[in-house]
């Protein structure tokens, strides 16, 4: 039965210092970072102002969509 009462030691150890951590951790949680105002790209395309993060790069440019990167590349 010894293996038995190690873990049993193990998780009250680990149960003692996770609470313990717990009880230190008095600040309060980091503030979420304020999202980026993202660059707006217009489509080379039709022109439509879109956000960076959901413009399709082609080799001509930015577009608003795969269509349109199709549209103007083939
Ligand atoms: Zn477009």
């Amino acid at each position: 039965m010894r293996p038995l009462l190690l873990l049993l030691v193990l998780i009250a150890g680990v149960w003692l210092w996770r609470s313990r951590q717990g009880a230190a951790d008095k600040s309060p949680p980091a503030k979420p970072e304020p999202r980026k105002p993202l660059d707006m790209v217009s489509c080379s395309r039709c022109g439509m102002h879109i956000p960076g993060d959901e413009i399709v790069i082609g080799k001509q440019g930015a577009y608003c969509s795969v269509d349109h990167l199709q549209q103007s590349e083939s």
